[in-house]
């Protein structure tokens, strides 16, 4: 049966210089998550329901996009975030099912957001302050 259960997401190693377990989830915010049929489909089976189902609850077709994107929530930091996204814990609740495109970014060892989170925290002498762009 699929959970809710919150996983410990990309944390900062000597290879890593981000840590998103410090991160508010800046790249969940992007307005539009596209993902593919076969996200979709683990989707639907990490929360045993059909494709369609799994469509109208947790996706919605963009026109402009031509695409399936991710469903959005009200967030108290960037207005909208995914509704995937745990908005007190700051954590993906679908961490083994995510979309290909979350499990990508930032695709390299550096997070831009990070290195400006990182940047503002320091400047204003607060390891919980959460700039927004
Ligand atoms: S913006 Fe960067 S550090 Fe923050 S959750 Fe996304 S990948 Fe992790
Ligand atoms: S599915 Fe998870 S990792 Fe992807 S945008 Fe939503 S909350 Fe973030």
């Amino acid at each position: 049966m699929a959970t809710n259960t919150i996983i410990p997401i990309k944390s900062k190693t000597p290879k890593n210089k981000y840590d998103c377990l410090k991160c508010p989830g800046y790249c969940c915010s992007y307005p539009l998550i596209e993902v593919t049929e076969r996200d979709i489909a683990r989707v639907a089976k990490h929360f045993e329901v059909t494709v369609e189902k799994a469509k109208q609850k947790f996706f919605r077709f963009d026109k402009g996009e031509k695409s399936w994107v991710l469903r959005q929530q009200e967030d108290e930091h960037f207005k909208k975030i995914c509704r995937f996204f745990d908005t007190t814990e700051r954590r993906c609740t679908i961490y083994m099912a995510r979309p290909g495109v979350c499990r990508a970014y930032p695709g390299e060892p550096h997070c831009g957001y990070y290195s400006f989170l990182e940047f503002e925290r320091e400047h204003q002498q607060d390891p919980e302050f959460v700039a927004t762009t």
